[in-house]
């Protein structure tokens, strides 16, 4: 996960001044000295921690702090705002011109994600705002840019305009554009061409084309994992090309989230997306109040709701709710939730975003394995259909036959009833909570 060891570290801080009904100077100190180091071995920007560390200073023992009632749950707004604010503070979203098509130009180095990210960004585009985008294949000099594209394409089922690679990029962009609009289509996502390194050429032939066309959007793909690497090619580009915002791919495999971190406050442009895994629908929109709430250990609830909604269907959800509340629930249900959850994507994943989860003793660090889950529905398919709809009338010959039915043991399938049971009880318990405490959430 991102963020892996700032988060720990950062968290084992808070936990000391939390519960401090007095903060002292000397307090504060401590806690901003720890954070420094915290955020300098996530690689993030020398300068960039210093100003902050300044700030979080300045403000943790101002008068906001030191009168108020729980100083030391004050102290921690503050380190969360300023991180907020690092990050760029509101949520920078993605351009929508007054004339159609809007144009998006993507750049940057080789490798770094860029042809993935026209991909998911088309495909993003298209589900969660009913855009109708078109693919632009502007990498004449590798053949198989072209190609990677196309396929993209057809896994989407998108139209990819290309040329060929004896074409001239700005050509290919200006024809994909007229093109665009004889179709109707809303957006143009160019993908252009990348280098091993920052090169002239390459900077030159990418303002030919950002002259020619206009973009109301260039967008920097960067690789998180190359940590203030890419917060220098993100400034080298910016310098060249004035971009209008940062792409951070590969958020998934970079603990440290140096880059997350400091592009903002070097560049000055802010990340709209991050990229988290290789498949196509692994584009987040960039929030930094959810990012630093993710990093402070308070979860992440609103993205964990978003997933939700856009996985689970809206009419079985509500089934659900009312099977739950009337107690009806089946095993039947049960696999339903469990592929719905499953394609919400790893376990882990979405436990980190649960406030105070990653607190839990054993829930830290939890390997998920998820071939468990594939036991679980293989006993689950094992039942007959009454079974599943009336798991009491489980005995001990039929529970015997569901074992061998699905390679698992009696132990097994018992564990499976006595936890389905238990998931009813806690079902119970939550709906008459709803009831009774509306408004009572996490407090931050
Ligand atoms: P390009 O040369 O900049 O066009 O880069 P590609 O789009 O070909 O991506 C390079 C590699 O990075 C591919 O193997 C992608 O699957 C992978 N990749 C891209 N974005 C992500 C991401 O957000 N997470 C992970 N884990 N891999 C990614």
């Amino acid at each position: 996960m991102a963020f892996e060891g700032l988060a720990e570290r950062l968290q084992d801080t808070i936990k000391k001044i939390t519960g401090k009904g007095k903060v002292s100077e000397q307090d504060v100190k401590e806690m901003t000295r720890e954070v420094r180091l915290a955020l300098l071995e996530a690689d993030v920007n020398f300068k960039v921690v210093k100003d902050l560390i300044n700030r979080i200073k300045k403000r943790a023992v101002g008068q906001e702090v030191m009168e108020s009632l729980t100083p030391g749950q004050q102290v921690i707004k503050v380190v969360k705002e300023e991180l907020t604010e690092l990050m760029g503070g509101e949520q920078s979203k993605i351009a929508v011109a007054d004339r159609s098509p809007t144009v998006i130009m993507m750049v940057g180095l080789q490798g770094a994600g860029k042809t993935t990210t026209s991909g998911k960004l088309a495909n993003l585009l298209r589900k969660k705002h009913n855009r109708n985008p078109m693919l632009v294949a502007c990498d004449v000099y590798r053949p198989a840019a072209i190609t990677q594209l196309q396929t993209l394409g057809k896994q989407l089922d998108m139209p990819v305009f290309s040329m060929g690679t004896d074409a001239n990029p700005v050509d290919i962009a200006v024809k994909a554009i007229e093109k665009a609009k004889e179709q109707h289509r809303d957006y143009v996502i160019i993908d252009t061409a990348g280098r091993l390194h920052v090169d002239e050429n390459l900077m030159n032939e990418l303002i030919d084309i950002k002259d020619e066309v206009n973009p109301d959007e260039i967008l920097l793909v960067v690789d998180a994992m190359t940590g203030q690497d890419a917060v220098n090619v993100a400034k080298s580009f910016d310098e060249t090309l004035d971009i209008t915002g940062v792409v951070l791919t590969k958020l998934d495999g970079d603990t440290r989230g140096g880059a997350a971190l400091s592009i903002k406050a070097v560049t000055g442009k802010p990340i709209k997306f991050a990229g988290m895994g290789e498949k196509l629908d692994q584009l987040e929109p960039f929030h930094p109040d959810r990012m630093a709430s993710r990093i402070l250990g308070m979860g992440d609830v609103l993205t964990l709701i978003e997933k939700a909604q856009t996985t689970v269907d809206e009419k079985q959800a509500r089934e659900l709710e009312e099977k739950m509340r009337t107690m009806s629930f089946t095993f039947d249900d049960f696999l339903e939730q469990m592929a719905q959850v499953k394609k919400m994507g790893p376990l882990e994943d979405l436990i980190s975003m649960i406030p105070g989860m990653n607190k839990v003793k054993g829930l830290k660090n939890v390997q998920i394995d998820e071939k468990q889950l594939d036991h679980i529905e293989a006993i689950v398919y094992s039942m007959t259909k009454e079974e599943r709809q009336n798991p009491e009338i489980m005995n001990s010959s039929r529970k015997k036959r569901i074992a061998k039915g699905s390679g698992t043991t009696v132990p097994q399938v018992n564990r499976l009833l006595k936890q389905f049971n238990d998931m009813k009880k806690m079902m119970k318990q939550m709906t008459n909570m709803q009831k009774g405490k509306k408004g009572k959430g996490f407090k931050f």
